[in-house]
């Protein structure tokens, strides 16, 4: 690799890592952005992880990439690094946020209950156990 390449390369690398794809009127693109609040609980350069505005359980936040996939059906292999990742992340933020068991939860389209299409997956749990359904 020339001199250049390498210029060129980390040229790439330092964009790669300020600029995610994102949706203008998207509510989670917004704040991934830091232009609405949320209540963090996790953030790297991939993802972040926030409390859901609306809880079903005492604790409830969501693990959210920050780059702006509509859903998990527009997933593509190229997600699967960042798609693996949140899986990881979610028994690691769950024991840091209290729970010793929890339940996830993926809403994918309207039919599937989605109402926010940026892909999130759901982490919940605490108090009395869940029910099974
Ligand atoms: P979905 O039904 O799409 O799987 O879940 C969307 C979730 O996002 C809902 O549980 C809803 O309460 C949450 N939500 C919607 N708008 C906001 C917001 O502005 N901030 C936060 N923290 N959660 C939100
Ligand atoms: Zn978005």
């Amino acid at each position: 690799m020339s001199w250049l390449d390498v210029k060129a390369f980390q040229g790439w690398k330092k964009k790669r890592s300020v600029r995610v794809e994102m949706s203008t009127d998207c509510i989670f693109c917004k704040i991934v952005a830091g232009r609405i609040p949320a209540s963090k609980v996790y953030e790297d350069e991939d993802v972040i992880a926030f409390n859901d505005i609306h809880p079903i359980a005492p604790v409830h936040f969501m693990i959210v990439p920050k780059a702006h996939i509509e859903s998990l059906a527009s997933g593509e292999e190229k997600h699967q690094a960042l798609l693996g990742k949140i899986l990881l992340l979610a028994p690691k933020l769950a024991k840091q946020q209290g729970l010793t068991g929890f339940r996830t939860m993926i809403n994918t389209g309207r039919e599937g209950g989605q109402e926010v299409f940026h892909l999130h997956v759901h982490v919940f749990g605490g108090g009395a156990s869940l029910p099974k359904t």
